[in-house]
Formats: structure tokens, sequence, C-alpha cells
């Protein structure tokens, strides 16, 4: 059964999914109607839903506010007053006890509400069960591709991931992510010998055929933000599309190599030689369905 449930927070209505059971069809659908055109309004840049005094906590930059609350750096910049093309400004570690305003745009800046862990299974052990807790929507995307993936790969090893978040979200450990149920690490998958835990191959070990296939696999689900990975492993990545077919095109929205596209969907992180991090988009908040 899906259950559309209304967050009128712009009109500072909470509606529960019992209220809008309780009401018409017809007015349900035009509430949903309503939702939508304001939620496309928000991913447009328009009004957010409101303003939000925070104060900066150590080594936080707008980059890491920016994910916290489920927005964009130059957004926090803009209602700051401050240069959202320094990109400076955007990486540096901000002061901390300073005040800053941040606009809120979707629920899921208020928090990880609802969670599924992603257990091991068809194309996927999962070895942190402490921490493989996502969104639900983020845990249904993994799942079926990883499903998707062992029907292609019917004799290959399962993609070993290692953490998500933790039930509800909060800190864990080193992660400046994995906070937020949007964050997932994922083992490269090896030609040969994938052994059994978290190993680091060397570069020209890795089956990039497979993590090509499951990288495109994700990002037509059409959820993924960002997937960060280590740069001499992008190149190469980079060098097997291209060398299978894969349009120019897409492979310049893909890659943020050879240049600095800072739009890019895969992105050069140091740290990311034994795994790559996916990175969900703060989902649909304004409707939500739930099951
Ligand atoms: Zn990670």
């Amino acid at each position: 059964m899906l259950l559309v449930s209304l967050w009128l927070g712009g009109l500072g209505v909470p509606g529960t999914a019992e209220a809008a059971h309780k009401r018409s069809g017809v007015k349900a659908t035009e509430r949903a109607r309503k939702a939508h055109r304001r939620h496309v309004a928000h991913r447009r840049g328009g009004k957010p839903i409101r303003l939000e005094v925070t104060k900066v906590r150590p080594g936080d930059t707008l980059e890491a506010l920016a994910y916290r609350f489920c927005t964009s750096p130059d957004a926090i910049a803009r209602v700051n007053g401050l240069d959202p093309t320094d990109t400076i400004a955007v990486r540096d570690a901000l002061q901390p006890g300073l005040s800053i305003v941040v606009p809120i745009r979707t629920r899921a800046a208020l928090g990880m509400r609802k969670w599924v862990a992603l257990r091991s299974g068809e194309g996927v052990d999962a070895l942190h069960p402490e921490r493989s807790y996502g969104r639900p929507e983020v845990v249904l995307h993994l799942t079926k591709t990883f499903a998707r993936m062992a029907t292609l790969y019917p004799d290959a090893h399962p993609a070993l991931v290692g953490s998500l978040s933790k039930p509800g979200g909060g800190r864990i450990g080193h992660h400046k992510s994995h906070r937020a149920g949007r964050d997932v690490d994922i083992g490269y998958y090896w030609k040969h010998g994938q052994p059994e835990q978290w190993g680091r191959p060397r570069v020209d070990e890795i089956d990039y055929e497979r993590v090509w296939v499951l990288i495109d696999l994700l990002q037509r689900t059409g959820h993924v933000g960002a997937i960060y990975m280590a740069p001499g492993i992008q190149t190469r990545l980079h060098a097997w599309a291209s060398k299978h077919g894969v349009e120019k095109s897409r492979l310049d929205r893909m890659f943020q190599y050879p240049g600095h596209r800072p739009g890019a969907l895969i992105r050069h992180e140091p740290g990311h030689a034994d795994h790559f991090h996916v990175r969900f988009e703060c989902p649909d908040d304004v409707i939500e369905l739930s099951s």
C-alpha cells in the first residue's frame, strides 16, 4: 500500500498519514499536486521552508553545513552575505561558535526520521550490520542495484559494503559524513581473488567493468548526488568507460576527470583507494511515501 503523507511545513500544518487517509481522494490529490509544485519551486531555488540559526562546530565548513542541513554551500553563503563563488571559503573551516543562518528546504534537513538496514543478500555483503542503516529509499535503491548486479554477474563475488549510518543517524567514528542515512561505502570489485573482508586492491586488480556497471545503475536511479573516488582509480575508470563506448557527453557529466568540473558525479577524493563513497541526494520530502 502506498500511503501519501503530506508534510505541509510551509503552511505550518503537519498533516498526518491518518488525516490524509480521512480526506477525500480528490482533496488529497490536489494537496499532493500543490506540495509537488512547492517542491519543484524549492528545487529551482525558491523560498526555503524556514531559516535556522546554527552555531559552527569545530571543523565545520560551508560544505559540511550544507550536508548536515540538506542544502547547498551556495544557498548558505547567499543568506549569510558570503561570496558563493569563493571556493576557498566554501571548503575552509569556519570559526567555531559563529552563528550561521541555514535555509531549510526539505524535511530531510531535520534529521533521519526513518531508517532500515541494508542486509547481506543478493550481490551484497554488508560487513557492519550495526552501521548499515539508511533512509528507506536509499536502502531500496541499493538492494535493487546489487540484486541486478548479481543477475548480470552470477558467478562474481558480491559487493562488500562498509558503513552506511547508525539507526537514526549521528556521528560514527572518524567519519565526517555517514550521519544522515544517505552515504554508503562500497568496496571496489576485484578482478580475481576478492577478499571476504575489506581489502585494498592495487589499481590493476580492480574490475573496472563491474565498477562501471554498478555506478551506471546507481546513476540511473536518478538519486545519487556524488561519488567520491581516489584520483588514480577515477582516471582508470574513465579510460575503461571511454574505451568501451560510453559517449563523451556522458563521460563529461559523470567524471570530474580530466578537468575540474565541480558538478560532476564522480569526484576526486583522497582516502578512497579501498572503496568508493556514494552519497544519495536529499530526497523529495514534501511528499513522502510510506508503506
Ligand atoms: Zn565513506
